[in-house]
C-alpha cells in the first residue's frame, strides 16, 4: 500500500531566523528497534522525551520531528509562557476546581521549563515578570472586572493598574485599565525549543526532517518512513493538530492560524519615547486582542490575527495582507513609532478543540497522547509532555491526575461542516474586540 505524503509546510519565520544558524539532524533512515519512540519535537514532545530518559537511563529513545527543529508552533509562538491562565466570563465558584487544576499544570510546566533553562545555560531572553492584562474597549473592560474577581477568589497576586498608570509603564495611552500579574515568562520561543532539542539526554537520538507516514499499531508498534522503519513497544503522540494525519483524534482537534510581526531593534531614541519598563508582555482582555511585546532585544512583536486556515502556515501574499492589520494595530498603539518598520512578519498553526479542552491519555495499549492547548501550550505542553511520560511508565503523580482530569473533546463533525464550524468558531473570537486589536 502506497504511505500517505502530506505536506509539512514550513517557512522562514522570524524568531529562528534571528538566531545563530544551526545545522538540521540527519533524517532517520534504516530500520529501529526501540523501546521508545516520542514523534514530535515541540514542547511537548521534547519534555516527554527528557522525562522518559530519566526513569529509564538505559533505553533508547528516538525523538522525531516533520520539520526542522522550531519550525513547529513551538518554535514560533508569541513567548508566552502562563502559569495563570484568564478564564473569560465571571467567576464560576463550581469550576474552581478546574480553574485550580489548569493553573497547577501551567505552573508545573513553568516550573520545569525554569530548571532546564537554568540546567542548560539555554538563553532563550527568559524574563520572568509576569504579564500586563489589559483592556481598551467595552467588551474588554467587562473582562477586566471578571478577571479582577478570578484573580482576588483565587488569591492569585496581581496589581491593578489605571490608564495613566499605564501610559507611564507601556508607553502607549490606549489601554483603559490593566492588571499586572508577576507570575509568567516572556521567551524567545526558538531559542527555547532549539536549546531544549540541542541539549537532549545522551540516550534521546533527534531525528529533524522526518515525518512519521504511517503508525501500524500492535505489539509492538510499526512506523513507516520515508527512508526507514522503526519499531517500537510504545509510541508517544506530540503531533499537537497534526495528530489526525496519523489518524488519531480525527473530528476532535482543528488547527488556527494566527499571525504576526515585530519590527527591527529600536534605537535609544526611539526606546525613550516609551515607557518605564525595558521589557513587557501585553496579554488583551479579549479574546481577539492584540498580544504585544517589547522584547529584551528591543523590538516591538505584535500578534492579532487568527483564523481557519485549512491548519496551514499562510502564503506570503497572504501574510502581506495580514501585515497591514498587524501595522494598523502597531500605529494606533504607538504613533511616535509609525517610521518604524516590521523585520519580520511570520504565521503558525494552534491547535484548538471545540470546547477548549486540552487532549492526553492513552490511544491504545501502547500509544500516548497529548497536545491542543490552544494558545498556552508553553508551560502547559511542558507539564503535559511530562506528565504524558509518567503516564506511560505508570509513574503516579498529582501532575498526571491533573492531565487526566481534562474534559473529553467534543466531536467536530467532517468536512465540509467542519470548514464552515471552524470558520465560525475561530471568528467568534473576535466579536466585539473594538480598539482592542
Ligand atoms: C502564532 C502563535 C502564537 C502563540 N503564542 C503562544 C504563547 O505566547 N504562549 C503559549 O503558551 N502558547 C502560544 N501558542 C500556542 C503554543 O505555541 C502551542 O500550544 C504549543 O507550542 C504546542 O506545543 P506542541 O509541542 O504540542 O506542538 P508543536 O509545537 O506544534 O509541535 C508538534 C511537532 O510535531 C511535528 N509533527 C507533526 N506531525 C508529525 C509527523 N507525522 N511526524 C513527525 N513529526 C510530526 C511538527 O513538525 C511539530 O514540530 C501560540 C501558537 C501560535 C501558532
Amino acid at each position: 500500500m502506497a504511505l500517505a505524503t502530506h505536506n509539512f509546510s514550513t517557512d522562514n519565520h522570524g524568531w529562528a531566523e534571528l538566531l545563530t544558524k544551526r545545522e538540521a539532524t540527519s533524517p532517520l533512515s534504516g530500520d529501529h528497534r526501540v523501546p521508545w519512540v516520542v514523534i514530535g519535537a515541540g514542547v511537548t514532545g521534547l519534555s516527554a522525551a527528557k522525562r522518559l530518559a530519566q526513569y529509564n537511563p538505559n533505553d533508547q529513545i528516538i525523538l522525531l520531528d516533520a520539520r526542522k527543529l522550531g519550525q513547529g508552533a513551538s518554535g514560533r509562538n508569541s513567548g508566552y509562557a502562563v502559569a495563570i491562565s484568564q478564564f473569560s466570563g465571571a467567576f464560576d465558584k463550581n469550576q474552581e476546581t478546574n480553574y485550580r487544576r489548569v493553573n497547577r499544570i501551567n505552573t508545573q510546566g513553568l516550573d520545569l521549563l525554569r530548571q532546564q533553562v537554568n540546567d542548560l545555560g539555554i538563553d532563550c531572553q527568559w524574563q520572568e515578570d509576569g504579564f500586563y492584562h489589559t483592556a481598551a474597549d467595552e467588551k474588554s473592560l467587562k473582562e477586566y472586572d471578571n478577571f479582577k474577581d478570578h484573580l482576588n477568589q483565587l488569591g492569585y497576586e496581581h496589581t491593578l493598574l489605571n490608564q495613566d498608570e499605564l501610559t507611564e509603564r507601556l508607553g502607549t495611552n490606549l489601554y483603559k485599565s490593566g492588571v499586572h500579574v508577576p507570575k509568567g515568562v516572556l521567551l524567545q520561543p526558538a531559542a527555547l525549543v532549539h536549546g531544549l532539542g540541542d541539549n537532549l539526554p545522551h540516550n534521546v537520538t533527534l531525528y529533524e526532517n522526518s515525518p512519521v507516514l504511517k503508525i501500524n499499531q500492535g505489539e509492538p508498534a510499526v512506523l513507516d518512513l520515508e527512508n526507514g522503519k522503526i519499531t517500537a513497544d510504545k509510541v508517544i503522540i506530540a503531533t499537537n493538530y497534526e495528530a489526525p494525519k496519523l489518524g488519531f483524534i480525527k473530528r476532535y482537534i482543528m488547527g488556527s492560524t494566527l499571525s504576526g510581526s515585530f519590527t527591527r531593534q529600536l534605537t535609544t531614541d526611539e526606546l525613550s519615547s516609551l515607557g518605564t519598563l525595558k521589557e513587557w508582555g501585553v496579554l488583551s482582555l479579549h479574546s481577539g486582542g492584540a498580544t504585544v511585546r517589547l522584547t529584551q532585544d528591543n523590538r516591538f512583536s505584535l500578534r492579532n490575527t487568527a483564523e481557519y486556515h485549512g491548519a496551514v502556515l499562510m502564503s506570503d501574499t497572504l501574510l502581506s495582507k495580514r501585515r497591514e492589520i498587524h501595522r494598523a494595530a502597531f500605529e494606533k498603539r504607538f504613533p511616535q513609532l509609525a517610521h518604524v518598520p516590521f523585520e519580520f512578519s511570520w504565521s503558525g498553526v494552534e491547535g484548538i478543540s471545540q470546547n477548549f479542552t486540552n487532549f492526553f491519555g492513552q490511544q491504545t495499549s501502547n500509544i500516548y497522547l497529548a497536545g491542543g492547548y490552544n494558545g498556552s501550550g508553553v508551560s502547559r505542553g511542558t507539564a503535559f509532555g511530562a506528565a504524558l511520560a509518567d503516564y506511560a511508565c505508570n509513574v503516579s503523580s498529582q501532575l498526571v491526575d491533573d492531565c487526566l482530569a481534562s474534559a473529553p473533546a467534543t466531536w467536530i463533525p467532517p468536512r465540509p461542516f467542519l470548514d464552515i464550524g471552524a470558520f465560525f468558531k475561530v471568528k467568534m473570537r473576535f466579536i466585539g474586540v473594538g480598539l482592542d486589536r
